[in-house]
């Protein structure tokens, strides 16, 4: 079961704690167990692949701190990646400038649809007036279900007249009902269907071309697993999503389809349904979808404790190399994360206590592409060859700058680069010298 990876983690970091670095053998157990982990929470394989990757970059070489456990550093990582997939901002709802807006609201039978229509209708309506239409002619239960449920939530409904058959007619006589009873937001619930078919994606291609809708919304249903990639991949082809609701989150769903579904089509998940209410809708919040995912609650003050923890012993290490006047490619990475990390750079600069640093470094590349690609190609040096840079000769250069997606040029201009900082680090180790050392900007 999930709940358990937490203690699967701690059997294989036993022991480990204030000794040094993670060791391969180390984090190849935990990805294990995070693979399985992400599997079981209905994560599509090919997510999981990518996921596990990413976390095996940023876990490699990562030191073993005193005051956090190794599998608090490795859940802090998977927590990250996980909202760095489902895309760490609110995507909100578009409001189309000239009125009105049309949201198209699209999905399989079953999804939560229907409900989803009036759900949006009614948070909408602080602000607008939005009249939901029905466009589900297959079904005549359909029909009455919007329209009820319109009904107990006082929102405006409009529908076929009886017999009425084309669903494309009703959405485009929809726009004159909207402008006559003042509705600047007309929302369609079209027809499902229990299983994807030509004759309902050209139906709604239809819909869309004579209704030129300001967003699709995708309903998918959190339960579906893996389906939804599928679901979700097509709709996308045919229809141009521009964004997905998750439903039925209030269940025991893991929410494992969120990230497949966000990192197959790119479209952002903009909201969840979170129970049978119409009032029961949310912003969706990739946080908490992450710790939905790994089985954890709290994981923003073990993020926060890790955070300050990592830096403080980043700090203290750099101090201890400047004093041994030791710069290795490491720090040099180290560096580069921590400024990425402190924010606006010329900002950084200015505080940094020492004279001529900030010129110096305002001369050295702290373009932000430049760093990203810098930071690339340290990290595909192994360990050996970031802390002896000596070492790192012609095939050595060629690899790297294979593994970063760089060139043999722009590897030899990051060692360029170090060798020009780590001279720059021998003289401020001089001037800081004695007791405190050198430290950097809070
Ligand atoms: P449609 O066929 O896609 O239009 O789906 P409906 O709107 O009829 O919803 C199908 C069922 O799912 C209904 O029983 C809804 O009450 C239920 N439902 C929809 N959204 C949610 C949700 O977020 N949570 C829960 N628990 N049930 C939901």
């Amino acid at each position: 079961m999930f709940d358990s990876l937490k203690e699967r983690f701690e059997n294989i970091f036993a022991g480990l704690r204030g000794k040094g670095k993670l060791s391969e053998e180390d984090i190849n157990l935990a990805l294990r167990e995070v693979r399985r982990a992400l599997l079981e929470a209905d994560v599509n394989y090919k997510v999981v692949k990518d996921v596990v990757e990413a976390i095996r970059a940023r876990a490699t070489g990562q030191q073993v701190l005193e005051s956090i456990t190794p599998s608090q550093l490795i859940f802090t990582i998977v927590y990250e990646e996980l909202i760095k997939i489902m895309g760490e901002a609110p995507a909100p709802l578009v409001i189309s400038p000239k009125p009105p807006t049309v949201y198209m609201m699209v999905g399989l039978q079953g999804s939560g649809k229907t409900t989803t229509t009036v759900k949006i209708a009614r948070r909408m309506s602080k602000g607008h007036k939005p009249l939901v239409v029905a466009c589900d002619l297959r079904r005549p239960a359909a029909v009455d279900q919007l329209r009820v449920l319109a009904e107990k939530a006082n929102i405006p409904f409009f529908g076929p007249e009886a017999g009425e058959t084309d669903p494309v007619a009703v959405a485009r006589r929809s726009r004159a009902y909207a402008e006559s009873h003042l509705c600047d937001m007309i929302l369609l619930d079209t027809a499902g269907r229990l299983q994807m078919d030509d004759e309902l994606m050209r139906e709604l291609e239809s819909m869309k071309e004579a209704t030129a809708p300001t967003e699709i919304l995708l309903v998918v249903d959190s339960m579906t697993g893996q389906e939804a990639v599928n679901v979700a991949g097509t709709f996308h082809e045919r229809l141009g999503l521009t964004g997905v609701v998750l439903t039925k989150l209030d269940g025991d769903a893991r929410g494992g389809p969120s990230l497949a579904v966000r990192a197959s089509t790119g479209v952002p998940i903009k909201l969840a349904g979170c129970g049978e209410k119409t009032e029961d809708l949310e912003v969706f919040d990739a946080r908490r979808m992450a710790q939905r995912i790994i089985g954890m609650g709290d994981m923003e003050g073990l993020l926060e404790k890790v955070q300050s923890a990592t830096s403080d012993a980043d700090i203290e290490r750099m101090t201890e190399s400047l004093k041994k006047n030791r710069f290795t490619l490491e720090d040099m990475l180290m560096q580069l994360q921590q400024i990425k990390k402190l924010g606006p750079l010329e900002k950084v600069l200015e505080m940094l206590p020492i004279p001529g640093a900030s010129k110096a470094l305002k001369n050295a590349d702290i373009d932000p592409k430049r760093m990203k690609q810098t930071e690339a190609i340290i990290l595909s040096m192994t360990l050996k060859e970031r802390r002896n840079p000596e070492i790192i000769k012609g095939s050595r250069r060629k690899r790297i700058a294979q593994g970063s997606g760089t060139s043999v040029q722009m590897v030899n201009q990051v060692l360029a680069q170090y060798e020009q900082m780590k001279g720059m680090m021998k003289t401020f180790g001089k001037m800081s010298g004695g007791k405190g050392g050198f430290k950097m900007p809070p």
